[in-house]
């Protein structure tokens, strides 16, 4: 079993899929996947997330990843904390759940993940880390793989490490 926490910008993880923190219409945005986007090749990335666009909370589809070191992109669409109220836990843990099968699926042996909805989404940063560390030891209980959790703040890569690592 392997998670290993990075402080990093995640367009450049040498790894075989990266996680977009994506919306339900698969649309290039801001924050990490306006990053992604501008990465990877804005227009064709864009094509072919048309192509599988809506998508639902929690759920996760596959592209290419274009420009990107990366060969996939996972794009998933996490919950607007708001909104989802109770169950924003439970819908958080399943875009990392659908991630990281559709990361087997495609036999990757190596996935990096950012703070799903802990930007404009405003899911609470500590009790996410907690949410997705969580489900994905569960998963690596039963699977081969490694997975990075990528961080964009220094201060909360620390205080994480210490609690988790
Ligand atoms: P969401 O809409 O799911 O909240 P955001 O893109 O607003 O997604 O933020 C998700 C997380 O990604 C935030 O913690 C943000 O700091 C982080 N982030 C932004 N840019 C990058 C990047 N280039 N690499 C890794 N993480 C990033």
């Amino acid at each position: 079993m392997t998670l290993k926490f990075v402080y990093q910008d995640i367009t450049k993880m040498n790894v075989d899929a990266i996680v977009n923190a994506a919306n339900k219409q698969l649309q290039g945005g801001s924050g990490v996947c306006g990053a992604i986007f501008e990465a990877a090749g804005w227009q064709k990335l864009q094509t072919e997330c048309d192509q599988l666009a809506p998508i639902e909370t929690g759920e996760a589809v596959v592209t290419s990843g274009g420009n990107l070191p990366a060969s996939y992109i996972i794009h998933t669409a996490g919950p607007i904390y708001q909104k989802e109220g109770k169950d924003a836990s439970e819908l958080l843990a399943a875009s990392y759940h659908n991630s990281l099968k559709k990361a087997v699926e495609k036999d990757c042996d190596s996935v990096a993940f950012p703070l799903i909805s802990t930007g404009v989404y405003g899911f609470p940063a500590d009790a996410a880390v907690k949410t997705a560390v969580k489900t994905i030891r569960q998963f690596l209980a039963k699977n081969e793989l490694t997975v990075y959790l990528v961080f964009f703040d220094e201060a909360l890569f620390t205080k994480s490490q210490e609690l988790f690592q």
